[in-house]
């Protein structure tokens, strides 16, 4: 197997937030309005080679836009590391994020919100390359217009502003700009969701293109499960800021092992049950301010023993390339007696 280029190590992160005013007075009569603390990731590991593509699979609020943020060098972890060929990707002080490498770029669901509507896009295009002096100051103009191009719009365009694109076309801006950049690794934040279903097989088949012909590495995130199934390589599937189920995608949409993602599969159209029939997952995900005890899952599970109520299941091996976080898969959810312990 390749060496890794990509560490994401034991990361945790925890976000917290503090009472508003109504909170605050409400607080002081009952002796609550203290500052809550929302586990968004908890002990994450993964690793990526260079040219794969892994998915990152769950239901909203799992963790997985967290989880690509803090690749991508937005947010810092609360514990753990996140490192491109060993160096990390970002440094938290004084409250505030440095990113300190260019070879992660991220692209998000809403391409709109994330271009600036009052700049040409040739000139948002630009900014980042010449800032960080990627490409020499005579060249950019071209090279923007290059890149429009490869992304399948005229190199005209460069005039435009965004409002005149389609929402298709202002994903390949987007696409564009991260590219602009040069990165190594592509974050892709459910960029394609906001999408009609055939303009999204459009930009799912240049994201695809531009993979084979840049040799691009990416985290590609998503509920969309057809969707993963046709762009990863492997897949990671996230429930409540932890990863539960890890595998190459072949063999997890052959068979897969953890019980919430046998529910998440039975739950779309697009794995079902083969008796055209779609379980929907029982039960609310639970608050990531007050997490169960155990397996995350055990409220939903039924397969939940008195072992799932107690003890987190760690990840384990099941089978060659996969890894499973469940008891079933480390022998059974009974409680362990002393003398089988
Ligand atoms: Fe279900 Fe227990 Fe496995 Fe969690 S550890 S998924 S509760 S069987």
């Amino acid at each position: 197997m390749t060496d890794p280029i990509l560490k994401i190590d034991h990361v945790s992160k925890r976000f917290t937030r503090m009472p508003g005013l109504a909170e605050r007075w409400v607080g002081k009569l009952t002796g609550g309005g203290k500052p809550v603390v929302v586990h968004a990731l908890s002990d994450v590991s993964l690793e990526v080679t260079k040219r794969e593509v892994l998915g990152i699979v769950g239901e909203s609020g799992c963790g997985k836009s967290t989880l690509g943020r803090v690749v991508a060098g937005i947010y810092a972890p609360s514990d753990g590391s996140v490192t491109l060929h060993g160096k990390p990707i970002a440094r938290e002080h004084g409250g505030n994020v440095d990113k300190l490498t260019t070879q992660v770029q991220m692209i998000h669901q809403d391409p709109f919100a994330s271009l600036n509507p009052r700049m040409k896009v040739g000139e948002t295009l630009a900014e980042g390359p010449r800032h960080h002096k990627i490409i020499p100051a005579n060249q950019v103009r071209e090279r923007m217009r290059e890149l429009l191009e490869k992304v399948g719009l005229e190199g005209a365009y460069a005039d435009r502003l965004p409002h005149q694109f389609s929402g298709g076309q202002r994903q390949r801006v987007a696409i564009a700009r991260a590219l602009a950049m040069e990165p190594e690794v592509l974050v892709l934040d459910e960029a394609v969701a906001s999408l009609d279903v055939s303009i999204q097989a459009q930009v799912l088949n240049l994201f695809m293109d531009l993979r084979r012909d840049l040799g691009l590495t990416a985290l590609f995130i998503s509920h969309d499960l057809s969707v993963v199934r046709h762009v990863c390589d492997r897949v990671a599937i996230m429930y409540l800021g932890r990863l539960v189920e890890l595998a190459p995608a072949d063999e997890l949409y052959a068979e897969p092992k953890h019980p919430y993602t046998q529910a998440l599969f039975a739950s779309v159209p697009t794995v079902g049950t083969g008796k055209g029939r779609f379980e929907a997952i029982k039960g609310e995900i639970p608050s990531p301010i007050d997490p169960p005890p155990g397996c995350a899952f055990h409220p939903r599970c039924p397969f939940a023993g008195p072992r799932c109520r107690a003890e987190v299941p760690r990840l384990t091996g099941a089978g060659t390339a996969r890894t499973v976080a469940c008891h079933l898969n480390d022998g059974g959810v009974e409680m362990k007696t002393e003398a089988a312990a």
